[in-house]
């Protein structure tokens, strides 16, 4: 059995605990792929002390040579794509075409923040005085607290320490539980491309130990956070508290509109990507289908076939279309959240059960699941499952499909098909999210565009794209008077 370690203070070691536990693959529970350490809290310490040290030189270190260095990590992803997405796809369980996308997406983050060394822009304004300059720039804050869940094991670390570092922070790295070996992986590629070691420090562990003990220290600076609202919650009353620069991106509860007028080939081919793809465990997964009454039956007599004939099984097996959801605990949920809605009185209509089969009764399995005449404001309505569970609703216009999507405490992603561009425009307006998709489903976010969800999925930051670099940058003003004589703003250039 091979034991994992952590990387702190620049060498992988055991933890102080000398604790471990078994990552095991989702699709089959026999298969376990290492022991990774269970650290503690004095594993986080030694971690934030090198982190400290490793901030010093690294915010030295001019932006361009920064990029060069994520430069170098990208062709390390690209080189290496098939063979993290193999080990990748052992560890969470989606489809290899999937896990390939999660590296590419790593890749394309890689490249853009490679190009952003050479801009990171400030501003120069004209100073209301003479013989004075006024500009903006921005400047490394410190080291940076990385928590990311299990969905997309390298992308979303990537979203969040490309950015960080190319500002100039260090990090302090936890994954999630569920998938230790792909963040492993990942930071022997940051080193062996030529990161300095005391910038990245990875602890694995337990969210409550080690998670708590990053966002709890005083001397991590800054915190990222992607996981549930719940635990969002707790991390942001530590934040709060200790006054610290948080980015929080939370949960969902996704919606895809199909109005009448809309194509339901193409929806049909949407909605089985959105609600089933990774097994329905992204944080932008279609959980909602909302119809409009013209299309209703006829688009989910034939939803119903196609989803009945998707492929159960091994994701790096050919021919899968789904894998299994990541643990015990997860597909409990999703038995729950099926309860529920046969107790609201939803129509089961496909799945609802645990799949069976010999190769099946391995590993965490479940059937796709629709439910029907969902009940806009009941629980399997509003809460999110993260499973492959898909409620429809039946609604008579586009304004009520409208209010049904916001009519949540999520505000993630959005999808309407509709072949009216008034009505198209009408629905970027109106859709409480933070993306919107018009006749696409509700996933399938571009690396170079701004990222995030609005009310309790997030705080108002965003991942992606150009926004991200202000969360993990301070902006600094700075003022130069070369005039030579006291210049009072406000005052001398306004003599009463
Ligand atoms: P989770 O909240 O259980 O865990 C996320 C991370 O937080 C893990 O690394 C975990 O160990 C850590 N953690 C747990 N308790 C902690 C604590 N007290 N303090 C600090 N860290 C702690 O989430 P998950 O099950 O891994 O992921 C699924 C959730 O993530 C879903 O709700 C999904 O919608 C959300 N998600 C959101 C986005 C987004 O961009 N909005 C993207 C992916 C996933």
């Amino acid at each position: 059995m091979r034991i994992f370690k952590n990387f702190v203070a620049g060498s992988w070691v055991e933890p102080s605990t000398g604790a471990h536990f078994d990552n095991v693959n989702p699709a089959d529970t026999t298969d376990v792929i290492g022991r990774f350490p269970l650290s503690g809290r004095e594993d986080v310490d030694r971690a934030v002390a090198s982190a400290r040290q490793g901030f010093e030189q690294w915010k030295r270190t001019p932006a361009p040579a920064r990029g060069d260095v994520l430069r170098k990590v990208g062709d390390l992803l690209a080189h290496r794509k098939e063979e993290i997405a193999d080990l990748m796809t052992r560890e969470m369980g989606k489809p290899l075409a999937e896990t390939r996308g999660d590296v590419q997406e790593g890749i394309d983050t890689a490249y853009y923040a490679a190009s952003e060394g050479r801009r990171l822009f400030g501003h120069t304004v004209p100073s209301e005085l003479r013989s004075k300059w006024a500009m903006s720039f921005r400047r490394p804050i410190g080291v940076a607290g990385i928590i990311t869940p299990f969905n997309f094991p390298l992308a979303i670390p990537t979203w969040k320490i490309f950015p960080a570092l190319l500002c100039g922070n260090s990090v302090v790295f936890k994954p999630a539980e569920d998938v230790p070996h792909t963040g492993t992986v990942f930071v022997e590629i940051l080193l062996e491309a030529g990161l300095p070691p005391a910038v990245i420090q990875l602890v694995h562990g337990a969210g409550a130990t080690v998670g708590a003990a990053i966002v709890e220290h005083p001397n991590v600076a800054l915190v990222s956070f992607t996981g549930s609202t719940a635990t969002g919650g707790i991390v942001g009353q530590t934040c709060g508290r200790m006054h610290k620069r948080l980015s929080l991106e939370m949960g969902g509860k996704n919606a895809m509109i199909v109005l009448d007028d809309g194509d339901i080939d193409l929806a049909i081919e949407g909605v089985l990507w959105g609600a089933f793809g990774t097994a329905g465990q992204r944080c932008t997964a279609t959980s909602r289908l909302i119809l409009q009454t013209g299309i209703h039956d006829d688009l989910l007599s034939k939803l119903i076939d196609r989803v009945r004939a998707l492929k159960l099984g091994d994701g790096r097996k050919d021919g899968t279309d789904i894998g299994p959801v990541i643990n015990d605990q997860a597909i409990k949920k999703v038995e729950r959240y099926v309860d529920i809605g046969q107790a609201e009185g939803a129509d089961l209509l496909c799945g609802g059960r645990r799949a069976e089969g010999k190769s099946l009764g391995k590993g965490h399995f479940y059937e796709p699941t629709i439910f029907a005449r969902v009940k806009p404001g009941s629980r399997l309505e509003q809460e999110e499952i993260f499973g492959p569970v898909l409620s429809v609703i039946r609604v008579r216009t586009a304004d009520e499909a409208f209010t049904v999507n916001n009519d949540v405490k999520y505000g993630l992603s959005s999808s309407l098909y509709t072949r009216d561009v008034g009505t198209a425009f009408q629905a970027l307006n109106d859709l409480d999210n933070g993306i919107t998709y018009i006749n696409a489903p509700t996933i399938g976010a571009e690396a170079h565009l701004p990222f995030g969800g609005v009310k309790q999925t997030g705080n108002g930051h965003r991942e992606g794209g150009w926004e991200v670099y202000e969360f993990y940058s301070e902006t600094k003003v700075g003022y130069i008077d070369f005039s030579g004589s006291l210049q009072r703003a406000q005052i001398d250039n306004y003599p009463t």
